[in-house]
């Protein structure tokens, strides 16, 4: 997980929802998520703040992570993106998915921020009871030692 840097910090701080323009707003909400958090979440993307913002990406990002725990079977293997340094293919892996989420989390203004969480705390939970802890500490970390989120440390297919 990139540490927050401090270009992104100034992007969030920019992000107000009383300065959201009114293009932000004209469109359907995101998920199950409100027109105002909706609209700031347009905003964020438009802004480039975060490694994994783009335009449309949110509402990609929580229709994969849904599609992703629709899967039959009590309990679901994560699948490594084949070509994961590829900008698009790497969301094929359901934990740069959550990656990018997170991203998004972390730029909004604090009540879309908040509503945000709220949807992902449900899906966590979700994932958290169909996936299981990779037991394996090797995987814990990047090769600087650097502890994955925890959504990195489950069992992937062919583990
Ligand atoms: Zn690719």
């Amino acid at each position: 997980m990139p540490r927050r840097r401090p270009g992104a910090v100034r992007a969030a701080r920019r992000l107000e929802e009383r300065r959201l323009p009114d293009w932000a707003r004209d469109f359907p909400p995101i998920d199950r998520l409100s027109l105002e958090t909706s609209a700031a979440i347009r905003f964020a993307e438009h802004s480039g703040a975060g490694e994994h913002l783009q335009p449309g990406g949110t509402a990609q990002f929580l229709r994969s992570y849904r599609a992703f725990l629709r899967r039959p079977g009590r309990t679901l293997r994560l699948i490594a993106s084949q070509c994961p340094a590829c900008p698009g293919c790497q969301y094929d892996d359901v934990a740069v998915v959550r990656d990018a989420l997170g991203d998004v989390v972390r730029v909004l203004p604090p009540r879309a921020r908040t509503e945000l969480r709220e949807v992902l705390t449900v899906l966590d939970t979700e994932f958290r009871r169909r996936t299981l802890p990779d037991p394996d500490p090797a995987h814990w970390t990047d090769w600087s030692g650097r502890p994955y989120a925890w959504w990195h440390r489950r069992l992937y297919e062919g583990d």
